[in-house]
């Protein structure tokens, strides 16, 4: 069938014979160089960044190396790509590090990604530099942990919201930091603005979540996030896998790391990792329980030659991959970057699984976007290719409703920015607000915003009308 054709040009194949009619395409043909997804950056690119200018194939791809070389100072960054910034732009980020929530913590694989010339609009910049020009001021109604996280946790580092599923945080580093973290109230080290809760690897407090875990039947699904699996040795990410699989009500079991997306190549380098998780997915298969990989891709970049190796490598061994973004101003919030990750996702064998509608995190104002912008994307992305390769655009309601679909809204006025959702099978009864971010509001309304007031009665009239439609 389809495979005679090939599928690009529509020709048909010599293998059909020569008396065999042409066929008439009824769509146009495409121009093959728009098939962008598929053309992944190559090559040595890190050695234009002047540091790595002497560091080879093998190095580079290093595990070990590239944790090494992480950037957590000003003062290496600078080191690093000396002269490649506009001038200005490194005083602007030393002001913009001392005044964000999350500590900096950027591997070389991610510093050799971003166009230095033009760091401003570059997305992975926006995503880990923090730049002070940029900054915006917070909405009235951010706060570090929106989601309730601690409030729904029995034990420390175990959130159960969900009947079915929990969130287990056996620890809180990252291979990198990235500023719009959810988890900033824990994850990496204590900065300026905030001292954190911080979740240890310990053996004694994970004892404590399997404890609970099998005390409670009705908990099928448990997530294992962090901090990021990435950071756990291999013989503890075995035992973790293992002590979960023993547990007779688990039947599903997920692994979060960032780690494909910020350092593929320990998936290339790091033997002793991958094949303890592999243990673990072929355990969970013998048991017929799921271990699935999910990880954390935002912009098309961050897919290059490295990554598509690395993920080749997970595929090969039956490991599913599933993938999670954060919609963020600037790096993925158009049509056309969402739609190029999703697809060049597919390409590398990754399911989009879900796109965030950035949550109210602290001091990263700049990288929100409203949820009129996630129903917009969604609508476009959606039939651009494989319904499974599509991911839901939600938001993680604040104050604990769990994930809601974008555009499940009881209640939307798009001009106080102001969206209300239910989640009966979470909260019932409940209502859960979430507020786009001012700086796409028109003036009028930002100043009935510093109003406090002002903001009871939009609040107040947001929920009387939600109420009344809700069912
Ligand atoms: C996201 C999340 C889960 C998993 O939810 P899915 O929709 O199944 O991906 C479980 N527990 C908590 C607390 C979560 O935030
Ligand atoms: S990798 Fe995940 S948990 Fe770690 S800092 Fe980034 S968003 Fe937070």
């Amino acid at each position: 069938m389809g495979k005679a054709i090939d599928h690009m040009s529509s020709q048909p194949l010599p293998i059909l014979g020569a008396d065999v009619t042409p066929i008439v395409p009824k769509k146009p043909a495409i121009d093959p160089s728009s098939l962008k997804h598929k053309d992944l950056r190559r090559g040595p690119f890190w050695q234009k960044i002047p540091a790595y200018r002497g560091v080879d194939e093998a190095a580079f791809l290093d595990h070990s190396w590239q944790a090494k070389n992480s950037i957590t100072k000003v003062s290496k960054l600078v080191e690093t790509i000396q002269e490649l910034a506009p001038p200005g732009f490194v005083e602007d980020m030393e002001k913009g590090m001392k005044r964000a929530p999350m500590s900096v913590r950027v591997s070389p694989y991610l510093v050799s990604l971003i166009d230095w010339e033009h760091p401003y609009e570059d997305p992975e910049r926006i995503q880990f530099f923090p730049v002070e020009s940029r900054l915006l001021s917070d909405h009235p109604k951010l706060g570090l942990d929106s989601l309730h996280e601690q409030a729904d946790a029995p034990t420390p580092g175990l959130t159960h919201r969900y009947t079915d599923k929990a969130l287990f945080l056996p620890l809180d580093t990252c291979p990198v930091y990235c500023r719009f973290c959810t988890r900033s109230y824990a994850i990496g080290l204590d900065t300026d603005e905030v001292e954190k809760v911080h979740l240890r690897p310990n053996e004694e407090r994970w004892k404590r979540a399997y404890q609970y875990i099998a005390s409670r039947p009705e908990l099928e699904d448990i997530v294992i996030s962090g901090g990021d699996a990435y950071q756990l040795r291999a013989q503890n990410l075995a035992e973790i896998g293992e002590a979960l699989l023993a547990i007779p009500n688990v039947r599903r079991m997920r692994f979060a790391t960032k780690g494909p997306a910020v350092m593929p190549m320990k998936l290339l380098t790091d033997d002793a990792w991958v094949d303890a998780l592999t243990r673990v997915v072929e355990k969970g298969r013998t048991l017929h329980k799921d271990v699935v990989l999910h990880t954390h891709f935002n912009n098309p970049n961050e897919i290059t030659g490295i990554t598509e190796a690395a993920l080749g490598r997970l595929f090969e061994r039956g490991i599913v991959v599933r993938n999670q973004s954060v919609l963020i101003r600037g790096v993925n919030d158009s049509v056309e970057t969402m739609t190029l990750l999703v697809k060049r996702l597919g390409h590398v064998n990754v399911h989009p699984y879900y796109v965030y509608v950035h949550d109210m995190v602290q001091g990263v104002e700049d990288l929100r976007t409203s949820v009129d912008t996630a129903i917009h994307i969604e609508k476009h992305v959606r039939g651009s290719t494989a319904g499974f390769n599509t991911p839901t655009f939600v938001v993680d309601a604040p104050g604990g409703g769990g994930k809601r679909d974008a555009h499940s809204y009881e209640y939307y006025d798009r001009d106080t920015g102001i969206s209300v959702y239910a989640a009966p099978s979470v909260k019932p009864g409940q209502l859960f607000l979430y507020f786009d971010p001012m700086h796409q509001l028109s003036t009028h309304q930002q100043r009935r915003w510093a109003d406090p007031r002002e903001q009871q009665v939009m609040v107040d009239d947001a929920l009387a009308a939600a109420r009344h439609r809700a069912r």
